[in-house]
């Protein structure tokens, strides 16, 4: 073929979450031969599914959010979501119990949201459509501009047509400050800021430019796929292999060594030999287990040292009875968040007042729970590192329990007849995620756009897609990392494929 290659060439995704099924996907449409190896049972990654006694949880992500993104990467492929699933507008969106009594549900009609801001202060209703308006703009500007061009390094973002426009997206300053310009009340505060968990930080360390999610949650809406999270994952995975990809689960690559061209992966199944090579497991673990040491593009220090999201204790739920207090998305704060992020980020320990959520899709779709039952996943962000020993975990389960009977109105104790959990322990050791973190790298203004791990490794011939790398964290982020990995492998690689080596153009 004159590619540099030896005659059919191959490319071995490693890892099956969002990333690694959306790279597989896309450079199987350029016509690449593609392995994808999965360690786990079922591909899903993050995205996982929990099936017991009748009770169906989605293990991860609940929140299907930006269906534009998932639009555009079907289209990608000529389909649409609706060839694989159907999706349900989610009406109330979410309800927001706070712990001084008071509670507001939020439903999709923007008017009504405006009702909710101006009963708490004056021209509230108005400062939202103004914040909202913005928010949208800079949504924009930032996915057609940054999101879906791809840009990774400084150099990408030195564009005589980009530069003028940073200013305008308040890069730099963070999203407390930026809030504060337009509501004053702490809970409308934190009804715009509530978003940026998804991504992992908190408002005093996200840049204001992620102002975009209040976008993404009050204009574009909240979702629920049918299936679950787990229905869109299945959806992935018939993609994938509708485009020639080849799905292996249960084998563990537990070395990459090579490059571009000759790559040997050791898995627990035996040796694998390929061209090149995408890793959906994170960089960071990538790195550190995967490598020799010399194939390494940073220390242990440099890891070691960067910002990781929360981790969670994530309580799975079988219920019986009713539970009419909660909606499908249901949020229970402190009417003071301070110290929870606190003890995430600057003085790591188990929260004493917790912020956390509750995901009861069985209020949506009866299929996911027996007759006169309900599936409830409590998810409680907490810090990375943290030690979650049987003791401090049941301890903590107890708490959040106790917690919720007195400030949502649900006992749950006497009625649970499944229950499971994880928590640090179990993301570390699922996923190699440094510290337990759920999340991944934070969207800090440090590690954000040009500043986050781009698709190349240092290795020739091996690339990165997932969270940790740009854009970021989120199902739909992950969408387009795939893509932008995959147009990394055809662009270096043009030889790889016959014909032109390019991803679909927007
Ligand atoms: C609790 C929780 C709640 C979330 N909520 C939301 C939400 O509501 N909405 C949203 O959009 N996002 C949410 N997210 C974030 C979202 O789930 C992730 O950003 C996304 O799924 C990560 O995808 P990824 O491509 O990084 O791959 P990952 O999910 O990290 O998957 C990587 C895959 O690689 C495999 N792998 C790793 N090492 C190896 C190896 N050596 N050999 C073979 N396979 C390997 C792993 O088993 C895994 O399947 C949530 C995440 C969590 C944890």
């Amino acid at each position: 073929m004159g590619n540099g290659f030896a005659a059919d060439p191959t490319v071995t995704v490693v890892g099956g979450g969002f990333g690694g099924l959306s790279a597989a996907a896309y450079l199987a449409r350029a016509g690449a031969d593609v392995r994808l190896l999965e360690q786990h049972e079922r591909v899903g990654g993050h995205a996982g599914v929990l099936e017991r006694d009748g009770f169906r949880f989605d293990t991860g992500p609940s929140w299907y959010l930006m269906p534009d993104v998932f639009e555009r990467f079907f289209a990608h492929f000529d389909r649409e979501p609706g060839d694989y699933y159907e999706l349900e507008r989610l009406d109330p969106q979410y309800r927001v119990h706070w712990k001084d009594g008071d509670a507001a549900t939020i439903r999709p009609d923007r008017r009504q949201v405006g009702e909710v801001f101006e009963s708490y202060e004056d021209g509230a209703a108005e400062a939202l459509d103004r914040y909202l308006a913005t928010a949208e703009r800079n949504y924009d500007l930032a996915m057609d501009r940054v999101v879906y061009e791809g840009r990774e390094g400084l150099r990408d973002y030195v564009d005589t047509d980009l530069l003028p426009l940073l200013p305008r997206l308040r890069l730099l300053g963070n999203m407390d400050d930026y809030v504060e310009r337009y509501v004053q009340h702490p809970k409308l505060r934190q009804l715009l800021e509530y978003t940026l968990v998804f991504l992992g930080g908190a408002p005093h360390n996200t840049p204001a430019l992620y102002s975009i999610m209040s976008h993404v949650d009050l204009n574009l809406g909240v979702f629920y796929p049918e299936g679950g999270i787990a229905g869109v994952v299945e959806a992935l995975a018939a993609l994938c292999r509708e485009q020639g990809v080849t799905i292996e689960t249960d084998v563990a690559v537990e070395r990459i060594t090579g490059s571009a061209g000759g790559f040997t992966l050791s898995t627990d199944a035996g040796e694998r030999e390929t061209d090149l090579v995408v890793s959906n497991a994170n960089p960071a673990y990538t790195e550190r287990e995967l490598l020799d040491p010399e194939a390494r593009g940073h220390d242990d220090g440099y890891w070691d040292a960067q910002t990781y999201g929360p981790s969670a204790l994530m309580l799975y739920l079988g219920v019986e009875g009713e539970l009419d207090q909660l909606a499908h998305h249901t949020l229970v704060f402190p009417t003071d968040w301070d110290p929870h992020f606190e003890s995430i980020f600057e003085d790591p320990r188990w929260p004493e007042d917790p912020a956390y959520y509750l995901s009861v899709t069985s209020k949506t779709d009866p299929t996911v729970a027996p007759d006169g039952h309900h599936a409830v996943v409590v998810l409680v962000p907490i810090a990375p590192g943290l030690d979650d020993d049987p003791e401090a975990r049941a301890r903590f389960r107890e708490s959040v329990l106790d917690d919720l009977a007195e400030n949502a109105g649900v006992e749950l104790r006497d009625r649970i007849v499944v229950e499971e959990s994880a928590c640090v322990s179990e993301f570390a050791e699922y996923y190699g995620d440094p510290g337990g973190t759920a999340l991944g790298l934070a969207h800090t203004v440090f590690q954000t756009g040009p500043l986050r791990p781009g698709h190349r490794a240092d290795v020739d011939g091996l690339y990165y897609t997932g969270a940790y790398t740009t854009p970021g964290i989120g199902m739909p982020m992950c969408l387009v990392s795939g893509e932008h990995a995959a147009a990394a492998v055809l662009e270096d690689h043009p030889g790889l494929v016959e014909g032109p080596a390019t991803v679909p153009s927007r």
